[in-house]
């Protein structure tokens, strides 16, 4: 189903200290929809997504996730953390774990899937992702590229609503950036809502349905990439494409 709300932000203020982070935030991000969030350095985009995954709180406005608010802690917050998969610059794997513990443990300690379960859907992720021959190997004898493919195995193996992918290939070798944005557009083709704040404009042309582009702790322009590359509104917006493009 597409076209109904899945993620929605009224009137979002965030705060650190005087600074004024997030400024009346207000965005809907319906089911299979992939935005793409782009912006300065500073501007808001890493707390914005972990203000959606209650990874930080809000001053004040409403978050929601399927039409439900935000839970403040407890069982709550573990199963909404379970539906909003993360994937963040810094692969952020356990180390001391395989690969595919790395993949079963969520689902063995959050689900409750029991282990055979968790590893027949683990490796069958793995294998989606293009790292399956690498189950039983530890997160340092892995790739840069391959690392983030199973940092992305398993965020899915949760079965998440909706995937954040905080800059997820700005930590990458530039030869691994395309693999590891290929398992995305091919996540966005499948009809995965995703929320995926980048610098890689081919990627936000080619798989982007709508580009938030986002300074100063505000949404300053929203429209399909197209619009957005071709004809941005704003001189913030004009002024940053012109540094990167
Ligand atoms: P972006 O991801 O767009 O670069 P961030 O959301 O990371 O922006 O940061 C926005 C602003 O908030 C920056 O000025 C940053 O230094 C500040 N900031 C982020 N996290 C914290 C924190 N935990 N405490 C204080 N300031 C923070
Ligand atoms: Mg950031």
């Amino acid at each position: 189903m597409t076209g109904s709300a899945l993620v929605e932000l009224r009137h979002v203020e965030k705060h650190f200290g005087t600074l004024h982070v997030l400024q009346d935030i207000n965005l809907t991000i319906d089911r299979g929809e992939v935005v793409v969030v782009i912006g300065p350095s500073g501007g808001g985009k890493s707390t914005l997504c972990r203000a959606v995954n209650r990874l930080e709180t809000i001053d004040s406005g409403e978050i929601s996730i399927d039409g439900k608010p935000l839970p403040e802690e407890g069982r709550e917050l573990a199963r909404l953390r379970a539906e909003v998969g993360m994937v963040f610059q810094s692969f952020n794997l356990f180390a001391h774990k395989t690969v595919l513990q790395n993949v079963t443990l969520g689902q063995i300690k959050v689900r409750g899937t029991d282990k055979r379960s968790a590893e027949v859907r683990a490796r069958s992720l793995l294998d989606r992702v293009g790292v399956g021959s690498q189950a039983d190997k530890y997160p340092a004898q892995l790739s840069g590229g391959q690392q983030q493919r199973v940092a992305i195995a398993r965020a899915l193996a949760m079965d998440p609503k909706v995937m954040l992918f905080d800059e997820p290939t700005s930590a990458l070798d530039p030869e691994m950036v395309n693999e590891v944005l290929e398992v995305m557009r091919q996540l966005a083709r499948d009809g995965m809502t995703m929320v995926v704040v980048t610098h890689e404009m081919g990627f936000a042309r080619s798989a982007a349905n709508r580009v938030v582009f986002m300074a100063d702790g505000r949404i300053v322009e929203e429209s399909a990439p197209d619009e957005f590359f071709s004809n941005p509104r704003t001189e913030r917006a004009k002024d940053f494409l012109s540094k990167i493009l």
